[in-house]
């Protein structure tokens, strides 16, 4: 998922307020590591379709997931899904501020969008959405403002990571793409071709891959 892009987080840049200290939730990963590959964008059939589970837990899922790292920071998104550097695997990585100003990072294995918990009131978060597989497009989707994910780590471990705000945001967008789908498939037709639009018109900052 690409960074938050609104009026509110340009002033937030630009506002002359010293930064609270960052909580952070996760370990940095050892960016030593891992290369950074060009990213597959919309039309690409490996966006557009359900990706395959990861059975072997070991030192290549290892390596793919330093790549993901490195691939996210070079076009500096806040998370990636493996099909966005067109591997066929159920596994995403993250960076990501939620609203309160903590900072998530890690990785998720063949993960499950949890069903939203029956006892917790439905808010919906109205923020704007970007994709790093629609360069330079952006939009307005409204998505539940919190939002768990259960899978395995890369060891093969049960983990479960939940999420709110911008955060939740994250977890829906990149477990989407496991299964096939991008931001843009759940806009009206008007906003989805509008989102098209604006990806034909811009450049995107980041090697990308190009389509058939
Ligand atoms: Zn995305």
């Amino acid at each position: 998922m690409a960074e938050q892009h609104d009026h509110e987080h340009e002033h937030d840049v630009e506002g002359a307020a010293p930064e609270a200290p960052v909580k952070v939730v996760g370990a940095e990963p050892d960016l030593t590591k891992g290369t950074a590959r060009p990213i597959t964008v919309f039309g690409n059939p490996v966006l557009h379709r359900e990706v395959k589970d990861v059975t072997s837990f070991d030192g290549e899922l290892s390596a793919l997931i330093d790549d993901m790292f490195q691939s996210m920071y070079a076009a500096e998104g806040v998370g990636l899904a493996a099909n966005q550097i067109g591997v066929d695997l159920k596994v995403f990585v993250y960076d990501c501020p939620d609203d309160e100003g903590v900072r998530h990072i890690g990785h998720v294995v063949n993960p499950v969008l949890e069903e939203f918990p029956k006892d917790r009131r439905r808010v919906l978060d109205d923020g704007n959405e970007g994709c790093l597989s629609v360069p330079t497009a952006y939009a307005e989707l409204p998505r539940p403002d919190y939002a768990a994910v259960t899978g395995q780590d890369k060891d093969g471990n049960p983990v479960r990571v939940e999420g709110t705000g911008f955060f939740a945001r994250c977890l829906q967008h990149e477990t989407d793409h496991l299964f096939g789908f991008l931001y843009i498939d759940k806009l009206s037709k008007r906003d989805r071709k509008d989102a098209l639009k604006q990806m034909a018109e811009g450049t995107p900052r980041y090697a990308t891959v190009p389509n058939e």
